[in-house]
């Protein structure tokens, strides 16, 4: 049984006031919510109020980003050591965002996967085609390749904690939605990708979330698919009322 995840990417929106304003709402809104594994991902600033707003509560809190060394001479950086200092438990890899403005690649993906598994941190690795490749037919190729080098040399017998997010670049805050029959035959590439490069026992375990304009209307239809364990959230994560109806939605 994969337990579903809803994790929120809150990007370069809420001051800590503002999360702590977020969480004080939502929490209320979620209180019976078990069945569903929420994650919030606000920025590194806000990292602290929100670990202390949810402390004692069922929602977990992740960053957006981090550097894959212990520590060093890399400023602006954040290592899976602090981390763990204050009780982060999952960490976004590879956004399409941060490999279009801040040169992540296949490469790095692969040495932060490996930092957060080390680092018993929940790894949530972003795939995605962009608009062009979808188009040209190249979607399975370009997750073959994220997958294949963002995998590689992961340990079976380390990997269960891994999160992968299919997330159609072309999808991102446009308004646009995989249709569910594209998004599932996605997810289903991935996992036989996962079974090829890992085992077939870490890829039916794998939870894969979709991504791309996800909201409270359109949840329902995506997450109940047989290959979709959820979702990460961008623009309907930033209210809590909505954020909380498509967590209700999208565990009809
Ligand atoms: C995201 O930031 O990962 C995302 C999917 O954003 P949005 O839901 O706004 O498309």
């Amino acid at each position: 049984m994969r337990k579903p995840l809803i994790a929120a990417n809150w990007k370069m929106y809420k001051i800590p006031a503002e999360a702590t304003a977020f969480i004080g709402a939502f929490l209320p809104l979620v209180a019976s919510q078990e069945k569903t594994e929420i994650v919030l991902c606000p920025s590194m600033t806000s990292l602290a109020v929100s670990l202390e707003a949810t402390k004692g509560t069922q929602v977990h809190i992740g960053a957006q980003t981090m550097d894959w060394h212990d520590n060093g001479a890399f400023t602006g950086e954040t290592s899976p050591v602090m981390l763990n200092a204050i009780d982060v438990t999952h960490v976004l890899i590879g956004h399409s965002e941060r490999r279009q403005y801040f040169n992540e690649t296949d490469e790095t993906v692969n040495h932060k996967l490996k930092a957060a598994l080390a680092h018993k941190l929940v790894p949530i690795v972003c795939v995605g085609e962009h608009k062009a490749d979808r188009e040209s037919g190249r979607t399975n190729d370009v997750l073959k390749k994220q997958l294949t080098v963002g995998l590689q040399g992961i340990d079976p017998a380390a990997a269960a904690p891994l999160v992968i997010a299919y997330e159609p670049v072309w999808a991102i805050g446009t308004g646009l939605t995989a249709t569910p029959q594209i998004a599932e035959d996605a997810h289903k590439f991935i996992r036989a990708q996962i079974a090829e490069i890992l085992s077939p026992a870490i890829a039916a375990s794998t939870r894969i979330l979709y991504g791309g304009s996800v909201k409270p209307d359109n949840a329902a239809s995506l997450c109940c698919l047989e290959n979709i364990d959820g979702a990460l959230v961008g623009g309907a994560s930033l209210d809590p009322t909505s954020f909380a109806q498509l967590i209700a939605n999208s565990s009809i």
